[in-house]
């Protein structure tokens, strides 16, 4: 018998972890979960724990995983928790480990993302935080260790489907004129300038299409994930910043577009569930059932695209000139947006205010090189310090 591969979902309560979860559980001969890690919501974690006995749990305080140890002896597991970041990074890392989902939100992912990378595992991408800060130094770790980087990110998904297998040689070389990167548009898509200061994280998270976190929800609403996902886009595909163009499509049945030199365009589409990209990247180079449903285009009946309004959703703009000027600029843009969000979500700022406060805090710090884990590290301690100040300063 073959053995099943091992999978350790980093942020497996998540909408993304939840759906790899989902996943896995439809193909018990294929996929095994070798770890299981949250932060918070234990009892959700202990649940899946029961479900998929993996070998690992991780969790983020001691107190947490000495009570998790005892819930799930007394369920009969013998699943060992372990603790913190240098629990992620042993489960990322474990000579065991297949493949590992890099699920967790935020700036909170890179070093295990890293560890998995540097450990040379299949790595399956959708904390794009994680890229955009380290950007230059996660590519050259994918290359040196020879590790499988598969974007889980649906447009980005779309992407690697849509391009040919040596797309590494370049884009040029291989044809390609332009990426289309598709975008919702959000929630807001619509809302004029004023109306969109009164918005509250309720109206942000309730997004059209789409069923995630509530940090993605608000940068969907804002468009700063659109701006993230370029910046992705630009390491994943050694792209340029000019040769990714955002196309506003509503109904996000498109995932994304290749432009090529002799005027083909390939698309991927599909209903919105993030099943199709995470069952595509499991299986990759075959493909599996995912119990996502057949599209059906009479139903959709029709597809629509528009620009994007950069004075409306600025968010976008800011990520592109940091796209463009490199360095420090994306690490800052994304530590700046976490405590921007986290800000907004807890009612501390308005929606539009997310936008000027990175827009301060990039104008305010100098710019510097980051070519070592360290200088990526205090690019965003950077980023997050000036944003606090930005907070104080204002009384929130
Ligand atoms: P989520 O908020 O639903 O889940 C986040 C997971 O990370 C949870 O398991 C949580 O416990 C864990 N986590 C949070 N903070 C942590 C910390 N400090 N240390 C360790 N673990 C921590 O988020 P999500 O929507 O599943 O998104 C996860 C990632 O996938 C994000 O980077 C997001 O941009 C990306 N993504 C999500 C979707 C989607 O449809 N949800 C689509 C594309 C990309
Ligand atoms: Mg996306």
């Amino acid at each position: 018998m073959v053995r099943p591969q091992q999978i350790t979902v980093l942020g497996a309560t998540g909408s993304i972890g939840r759906s790899t979860l989902d996943v896995l559980a439809r193909h018990p001969e294929r996929y095994q979960a070798f770890a299981l890690t949250a932060f918070s919501r234990l009892d959700e974690l202990e649940r899946l724990c029961i479900a998929h006995r993996p070998v690992f749990a991780v969790v983020d305080d001691a107190a947490a995983a000495s009570h998790l140890q005892g819930r799930l002896a007394g369920a009969g597991l013998s699943t060992r928790v372990l603790v913190g970041v240098s629990g992620l990074c042993e489960v990322a890392s474990h000579p065991e480990v297949d493949a590992v989902m890099a699920a967790i939100v935020g700036a909170a992912g890179l070093r295990p993302t890293l560890a998995a990378v540097e450990a040379g595992k299949k790595i399956l991408l959708a904390n794009k935080e994680a890229l955009v800060m380290s950007g230059g130094l996660f590519m050259q770790a994918v290359r040196s260790s020879g590790a499988v980087l598969l974007p889980i990110d649906s447009e980005h998904n779309a992407i690697f489907q849509c391009l040919p297998g040596d797309y590494s040689r370049g884009l040029a070389e291989v044809g390609v004129r332009r990426i289309l990167l598709t975008a919702s548009g959000g929630p807001f898509r619509e809302m004029d300038a004023t109306a969109l200061e009164q918005v509250t994280p309720e109206q942000a998270c309730a997004h059209p299409n789409w069923s995630m976190g509530r940090k993605i929800s608000v940068d969907s609403a804002s468009m700063m994930n659109k701006g993230l996902e370029l910046i992705e886009a630009c390491w994943l595909f050694d792209a340029r910043p000019e040769q990714v163009e955002v196309v506003v499509h509503p109904q996000s049945v498109i995932h994304s577009l290749v432009d090529y030199v002799d005027g083909s365009v390939l698309a991927q589409l599909g209903n919105p569930d993030m099943r199709t990209p995470i069952a595509h990247a499991l299986a990759w180079p075959q493909r599996i059932a995912s119990g996502v449903d057949s599209l059906d285009l009479f139903s959709i009946a029709r597809l629509d695209f528009q620009r994007p309004d950069e004075q409306r959703f600025p968010c976008l703009r800011l990520a592109r000139q940091a796209a463009q000027a490199g360095g420090d600029r994306p690490a800052l843009l994304n530590a700046a947006n976490e405590v921007a969000v986290a800000a907004f979500l807890e009612r501390r700022i308005r929606f539009t205010e997310i936008a000027s406060m990175i827009g301060d805090v990039l104008d305010r710090e100098a710019a510097t090189a980051v070519e070592t884990l360290g200088a990526v590290l205090d690019a965003d301690a950077r980023g997050r310090a000036a944003a606090l100040q930005w907070l104080a300063a204002r009384g929130r």
